[in-house]
């Protein structure tokens, strides 16, 4: 267990007061207000909450897809990122450049709901094209991508289209995917929503190797068996904020708020 917000040289991530709002022409939505999480190398965080509650938001906030207004946020050797009315700044005060984001985004994996992946390309293809950019040899990139195939075990659907594949084959190619350039974190956006619940289990079942493996892992999750058996914290958010944040055991054994009641309820 962390203390939210504390100082550490081990935090791989760290958020300390990060807001989000989205202004549109006849509402405001608060998304996130006042996050603090503090997040260790080898840590599984399990995020679970209502739809609505600001997990998507804070998952895309991680990796600068969404940009918070305010706060700070630190991930991997990114430095002190400043958030100053929605623009980001680095640790000397300069706008963060398109680079400097490039570079942070590669040591961040992602997994969406619905895959994401090259439907042009076979999933050997998919797997590869992130490292036809690092200048690794033909031969390396090859060898890393049946490796890879071999984690997911899908080494015999190498030169398929993802059409030929399962939910849950296409979510096991994202995941190879994204473990290809060697990311500190994995963030996983609701990974298994999209599937029919026979495959949801494969996809949890490699999901639970990599944390295993030492991995460090957000996974936005409605799956309360995975979280309680995976997690090493759970993170309930309700309305943008962090309402409970512990030991799964605690979190989803013993709620404390209503709300968290009310979710897990909600959940049999
Ligand atoms: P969750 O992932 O928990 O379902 P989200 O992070 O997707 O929640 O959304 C949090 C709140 O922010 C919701 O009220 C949602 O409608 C709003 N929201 C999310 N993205 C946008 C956006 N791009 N523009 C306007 N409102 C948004």
């Amino acid at each position: 267990m962390h203390v939210e917000g504390s100082a550490s040289i081990l935090a791989l991530i760290e958020l300390n007061h990060l807001t989000k709002t989205f202004k549109g022409k006849t509402q405001t939505v608060d998304a996130l207000k006042d996050i603090n999480l503090h997040i260790e190398q080898g840590d599984i965080f399990g995020i679970i909450g209502m739809s609505g509650a600001g997990k998507s938001t804070l998952v895309r906030c991680l990796n600068l897809l969404e940009t918070p207004d305010d706060g700070t946020l630190s991930v991997g050797d990114s430095g002190v990122i400043t958030l100053r009315g929605g623009k980001a700044y680095d640790a000397q005060g300069r706008k963060l450049t398109e680079r400097k984001l490039g570079a942070m985004r590669r040591g961040i994996g992602m997994i969406f709901q619905h895959f994401n992946l090259l439907d042009r390309s076979t999933v050997f293809e998919n797997i590869a094209y992130p490292l036809r950019y690092t200048g690794m040899k033909k031969a390396d990139i090859e060898a890393r991508v049946f490796e890879l195939l071999d984690l997911v075990d899908l080494r015999d659907k190498a030169d398929v289209y993802p059409s030929q594949l399962s939910g849950g084959q296409k979510q096991r190619v994202a995941i190879a995917r994204a473990l290809a350039m060697d990311p500190e974190v994995i963030l996983f956006d609701e990974p298994t929503s999209a599937l029919d619940p026979e495959m949801v289990g494969e996809v949890l079942s490699v999901m639970q190797t990599l944390a295993q493996e030492g991995l460090t892992m957000l996974v936005v999750t409605h799956e309360m068996g995975f979280a309680r058996a995976v997690a090493s914290e759970v993170v309930f958010m309700d309305q943008g904020v962090i309402c409970e944040h512990g030991d799964p055991k605690d979190v989803l054994g013993a709620p404390k708020t209503e709300r968290l009641k009310a979710f897990l309820a909600s959940m049999l």
